[in-house]
């Protein structure tokens, strides 16, 4: 099947299982990439813990960007790697308030995608993932983050190789996704991720694109086979 096609399939079997995922409440384009830095190497409740400490401790990006970097990596230490966001963080804010002229990245939602991704990107600590979250979630634009669960997943549909990048993933998914729907193949794919699609055993009898699944087709022939 032409992959287009099948990344067609793949979001309307998706939302047959799970729905159409609703908008959640949107943080502001600032506030949602500190939120996705403090994101990497953790889970949700962990980033979100880290979060809330920090804006406890520093009401405003003004204090954060001025603050100790000591004092700042303690308020996050539990979304880990504490020392290195903390330093991140600060930095990218001191380049927003350079760049922008104040601590305010809502004028991001109104610029040209790829422009923001090359621009974001240069910064130590944004990657594409990164500021295509923000774009998606904050913005409302229609652009399709790869986390861990959908590189896993479109590896596994065979829309890519085992061995491909996320970043190469993003690449390769952007014109595939059907137009309007990055947000909710994103979300559909996390819950997929989390609940059948696991890492390790993933429970591809209950799946609701199992017959597209690549792994899954080989799986069945490895069985037959034996
Ligand atoms: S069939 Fe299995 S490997 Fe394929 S997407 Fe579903 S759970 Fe994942």
């Amino acid at each position: 099947m032409e992959a287009k096609q099948k990344a067609v399939q793949v979001t309307e079997l998706l939302e047959e299982k799970f729905g159409i995922p609703p908008r959640d409440n949107v943080m502001d384009p600032l506030s949602a990439l500190i939120l996705t830095v403090l994101s990497q190497s953790t889970n949700d409740k962990n980033r979100d813990h880290a979060y809330r400490r920090l804006r406890e401790k520093y009401p405003n990006w003004e204090e954060v960007m001025n603050g100790d970097v000591n004092i700042i990596a303690d308020a996050i230490r539990p979304g880990g790697l504490a020392n290195q966001k903390s330093e991140r963080i600060k930095a990218i804010l001191k380049w927003i308030k350079d760049e922008y002229g104040s601590l305010n990245l809502d004028s991001l939602c109104d610029m040209d995608t790829d422009a923001i991704i090359e621009k974001f990107t240069q910064l130590k600590g944004v990657g594409v993932k990164t500021i295509s979250v923000v774009m998606m979630f904050s913005c409302g634009i229609d652009i399709f983050p790869v986390d861990t669960h959908v590189h896993r997943i479109c590896r596994r549909l065979g829309f890519l190789p085992e061995k491909a990048t996320a970043e190469k993933t993003f690449w390769v998914m952007r014109p595939l996704v059907p137009k309007g729907k990055s947000y909710s193949l994103h979300m559909n794919f996390l819950k997929l991720g989390r609940t059948i699609c696991f890492a390790r055993k993933p429970k591809c009898e209950i799946c609701p694109v199992s017959g597209v699944c690549e792994f899954y087709l080989r799986k069945k022939d490895d069985i037959n086979s034996e």
